[in-house]
C-alpha cells in the first residue's frame, strides 16, 4: 500500500498546504473582523480601517479560493492512488480466483470494495486535514506567542486539547463501539438473511415467530449498546465545545495580565476560538479512522498475499489437446488432509473419463486443477506434454473448460448467458447447444425465448432449466477438453440420461472429464477413475471395475445384479 501512495506524496503535501493555507485564512477573516469591529466601535477615521477591510475581502475570497483548489488537489492526488489500488485489487481477484476464496462471496465482495473506497478517506478525511491542523496550529501559536507570550501558550495547550486528546478520546470510544456494535450487528444481518431467504421454510416448519422474536431481541442488543455508545461519543463533542470555550477564555485572560490592548485581546481570543475549532475537526477524522485501519488491513492482506506464479509461456493452444495430470496433490490449507494427492490422469482428445467416489473424495477438486483454476502443491498438469505454464494464458479458457461445480447462471437473457460460451455464436450454434442440453422445446413454447432473463443465478428458472442453461453454455464453449461436474444433478433420472447422452455426442473429438455421482451408463465410457480421500483407488472399464472387488463394485454390483443386465435408471450412488 505504501510503494502504491508514495509517487503522490508531493501532490498530497501540496494538497496538505493549502489545506492549512484554508484553516489559517479562515483564522485571520475571524481576527481581521473582529479588529475591524472592535476598532469600529472606537470611532476612528474611516482611512483607519481600510486596511483591515481590504484584508477581510481579501480573505474571505482568498478562503473559498484556497479550499476549492485544496479539495481539487486532495481529489485529484486520492483519487489517482485509488484507480491504482483498486486496479492492483480487482487484477489480484480476478487473476486467480482460488487466492481469495474467502472474498467470493457477494458480502464479502462488496465489503471489499468499500474497503478499497477507504484508501480515498485516508487521504482526504484523515492524512490532509492532520497535516492541515497541525500546520495552521503552529502558525497561530506562533502569531499568539509574539502578542502575548503567556496567551499563545494558553492556546498551545487548548490545540493539544483540542486536536490530539480529544481525536485520541474519539478513536479509543470509537474502537470500542465497532469491537461491540460489530458483531451484533453481524448477527442481526445473519437474522435478516435469514428470516428473508428462509421464510418460506420458517412457515412451513412453524418458526416464524420464534425466529422473528430472536431477531427482535438481538436488535434490541444492538439499539442499546448503540445508544450508550452514542452517548459518550456525544460527551466527547460536548467536551470539544468546552475546550474551546476554555482555551477562549484562558488566551482573553492571559493576554490583558500581559497587559495586551482591549483590541488585541479581542483579536486573539477570537483567533483562538477559530484555530481551536479547525483541530476539533480531527475528532470526526479519529473515529472514521478506525474504520479506515480495518479496510486497510484487509486490502493489504489481499495485495501481501503470496503472487500467484506467473504464467509466461507463450506457445499458443489449439487445436486436440492431451492433458495429463503426474502425481499432482492439492492441500487447500496447511494443516489440512489433502484434497488430492499423487493423482495420475490421462485424458486424450475423443476419450471419455468418468471421476467416481464418495463424498468430498477430490472429485471437483480434480476439475479445478484441470481447468488451470487451482495450482497443484505437488506434481504437474501437462498439455500436449508440456507444463500448463508453457501456454499463453488467454488460450486456457478457450481449450479446457465447461460446467464446473456451482456453476453461475447470471441475471442476464438466455442469449447472454449463452454468450459467455461463445461470445458471437449464431443462434443456429445456440439453438444446437440448447438442444444437447433438452433445454430448446421449453424454450420455443412462448412465452420462454433466447431473450427470456434468467434471474439473478438463474432464480426466475427451474432447477433443471438453470442446470440445462450452464450446460448449454458449456456444450456451445465446445472445448478441446470439456469439464463435466454432474452435468444432469437435478434432471429427472430419465431426461438425465438423455441429456448426458447427447452432451456426448456433441462433444465429438474433444476429450471429456465427467464428474458423477449418477453411476448409471458408465459402461460407455473408455475410462472410469474412483476417488477416495484425495487418492485414485479404483481406474479401468466398467466391465473391469465391476469385476474386481472394491468401491465401485460393492455400489454399483447389487443394482446391476437387481436389473439383470444394467443398473436402474434412478439411484445416485451414495
Ligand atoms: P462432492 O461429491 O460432495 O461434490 P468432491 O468429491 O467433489 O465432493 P471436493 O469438493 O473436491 O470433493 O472436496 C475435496 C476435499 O477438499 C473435501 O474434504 C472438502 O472439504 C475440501 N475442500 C473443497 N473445497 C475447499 C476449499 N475451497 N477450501 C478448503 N477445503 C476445500
Amino acid at each position: 500500500m505504501k510503494e502504491l501512495i508514495r509517487p503522490y506524496l508531493p501532490r498530497l503535501a501540496g494538497a496538505g498546504l493549502l489545506a492549512a493555507g484554508t484553516e489559517l485564512a479562515g483564522v485571520a477573516l475571524l481576527a481581521t473582523a473582529t479588529f475591524l469591529l472592535v476598532r469600529a466601535a472606537q470611532q476612528p477615521p474611516l482611512s483607519a480601517l481600510t486596511v483591515a477591510i481590504v484584508a477581510v475581502r481579501a480573505l474571505a475570497i482568498g478562503r473559498g479560493t484556497l479550499r476549492y483548489t485544496e479539495r481539487l488537489a486532495g481529489h485529484d492526488a486520492a483519487l489517482r492512488v485509488l484507480t491504482e489500488v483498486r486496479a492492483r485489487v480487482y487484477a489480484r481477484l480476478a487473476a486467480r480466483p482460488d487466492t481469495a476464496p474467502a472474498y467470493r462471496s457477494g458480502d464479502l465482495l462488496s465489503r471489499l470494495v468499500s474497503d478499497v473506497d477507504a484508501v480515498q478517506d485516508l487521504l482526504l478525511r484523515c492524512a490532509v486535514p492532520a497535516g492541515a491542523a497541525a500546520l495552521a496550529a503552529i502558525a497561530a501559536v506562533s502569531v499568539a506567542v509574539l502578542v502575548a507570550p503567556a496567551g499563545g501558550l494558553a492556546l498551545a495547550a487548548g490545540l493539544v486539547a483540542a486536536g490530539v486528546v480529544l481525536p485520541a478520546l474519539a478513536f479509543a470510544l470509537a474502537r470500542r463501539t465497532a469491537d461491540r456494535v460489530a458483531p451484533l450487528r453481524a448477527a442481526f444481518a445473519v437474522d435478516a438473511v435469514d428470516l428473508t431467504y428462509g421464510v418460506a421454510d420458517l412457515a412451513a416448519y412453524g418458526a416464524t415467530g420464534a425466529a422473528l422474536a430472536a431477531a427482535a431481541g438481538r436488535a434490541a442488543e444492538l439499539s442499546t449498546v448503540e445508544r450508550r455508545l452514542a452517548a459518550a461519543a456525544q460527551a466527547v463533542d460536548a467536551a470539544g465545545v468546552l475546550v474551546s470555550g476554555v482555551t477562549a477564555a484562558a488566551v482573553a485572560v492571559f493576554a490583558l495580565r500581559g497587559h495586551a490592548s482591549g483590541v488585541a485581546t479581542a483579536v486573539l481570543t477570537v483567533g483562538a476560538l477559530a484555530a481551536v475549532e479547525a483541530c476539533l475537526g480531527l475528532v470526526g477524522s479519529a473515529r472514521r479512522w478506525v474504520e479506515i485501519r480495518a479496510s486497510l488491513r484487509r486490502v493489504s492482506e489481499l495485495l501481501r498475499a503470496p503472487e500467484e506464479p506467473e504464467r509466461t509461456g507463450d506457445l499458443p493452444l489449439a487445436g486436440p489437446v492431451t492433458l495429463a495430470l503426474e502425481r499432482v496433490s492439492v492441500r487447500y490449507a496447511a494443516g489440512h488432509p489433502a484434497a488430492l494427492s499423487t493423482v495420475d490422469l490421462l485424458v486424450q482428445p475423443g476419450h471419455r473419463v468418468a471421476v467416481v467416489g464418495p463424498s468430498g473424495a477430490g472429485k471437483s477438486t480434480l476439475l479445478r486443477v484441470l481447468a488451470g483454476l487451482l495450482d497443484p502443491d505437488g506434481g504437474r498438469v501437462t498439455a500436449n506434454g508440456r507444463d500448463l505454464a508453457a501456454y499463453r494464458r488467454a488460450d486456457l479458457p478457450a481449450a479446457v473448460t465447461g460446467l464446473l461445480a456451482d456453476a453461475h447462471v447470471f441475471h442476464a437473457s438466455v442469449r447472454e448467458n449463452l454468450a459467455l460460451g461463445r461470445p458471437g455464436a449464431t443462434d443456429a450454434q445456440l439453438r444446437a447447444a440448447l438442444a444437447a442440453a433438452g433445454l430448446l422445446d421449453w424454450l420455443d413454447a412462448p412465452p420462454a425465448g433466447l431473450d427470456t432473463i434468467a434471474g439473478e443465478d438463474g432464480g426466475l428458472l427451474s432447477g433443471g432449466q438453470r442446470q440445462r442453461l450452464a450446460l448449454a453454455r458449456a456444450v456451445l464453449a465446445d472445448p478441446a477438453v470439456l469439464l463435466l461436474d454432474e452435468p444432469t444433478e437435478g434432471l429427472d433420472p430419465h431426461a438425465a440420461d438423455r441429456v448426458l447422452a447427447d452432451v456426448l455426442v456433441a462433444a465429438g473429438t474433444a476429450g471429456v472429464v465427467l464428474v458423477t455421482h449418477r453411476l448409471v451408463g458408465l459402461e460407455s465410457l473408455d475410462d472410469i477413475v474412483v476417488l477416495d480421500c484425495g487418492a485414485i483407488v479404483q481406474r479401468g472399464t466398467h466391465a473391469q471395475l465391476l469385476a474386481e472387488p472394491g468401491w465401485y463394485r460393492d455400489t454399483v454390483g447389487p443394482r446391476v445384479r437387481r436389473a439383470g443386465v444394467r443398473a436402474p435408471a434412478d439411484a445416485p450412488a451414495d
